[in-house]
């Protein structure tokens, strides 16, 4: 696509450099905010060391490395979760209690029930799919009461998640340096 750009310059965050900002526009089509592009680069080399930018921001290079870290621990805890034994083992079984009621009232009542649906009854019958698609979009914070429903222990489950919401809690925030 056929594009103008500008440069626009400002002093950097120590004031002795610039970021410098491509602002890139189409000459054909409609103009909107979504197809301007902004890049921005650092020309200081000291800002440079301990700035970065992200998207439309620059902050602190250890903040967001942090940060990023933080979130990647979280990722990979919640989907190691989210796959494990126990989660799948009474997914399957909650699929399986669902496909065997020819109705969605009587999966509905099954699952108020079970202190699983809190939807009004109108939008439960709008969205319920099937028995695969309801055990399958779980969240694991609903885990726990399946679990205590189905008649198993929840402590080790509730343990786990837990240890995701210390890593949530522990997650640093990133300063803003600076807005761009
Ligand atoms: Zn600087």
């Amino acid at each position: 696509m056929l594009t103008d750009t500008d440069l626009v310059s400002r002093p950097c965050p120590c004031g002795n450099g610039e970021v410098e900002t491509t602002i890139s526009t189409p000459t054909q089509g409609p103009i909107s905010s979504y197809s301007i592009r902004r890049a921005h680069r650092i020309k200081c080399a000291d800002c440079d060391r301990q700035y970065v930018v992200d998207g439309n921001t620059i902050v602190s290079r250890t903040d967001l490395a942090a940060y990023r870290a933080a979130n990647e621990q979280w990722s990979t805890a919640f989907r190691e979760l989210n796959e494990s034994s126990t989660a799948v083992e009474v997914r399957t079984a909650l699929a399986a209690m669902l496909a065997t009621f020819r109705t969605k009232n009587a999966a509905h009542d099954y699952l108020t029930k079970a202190g699983l649906n809190d939807a009004t009854y109108s939008s439960f019958i709008r969205e319920y799919t099937g028995a695969n698609e309801y055990a399958a979009g779980l969240h694991p914070l609903d885990l726990p009461q399946l679990l205590r429903f189905l008649g198993h222990d929840s402590g080790p489950f509730e343990e786990k998640l837990q240890a995701l919401e210390a890593i949530r809690r522990s997650t640093p925030s990133v300063q803003l340096v600076m807005q761009l």
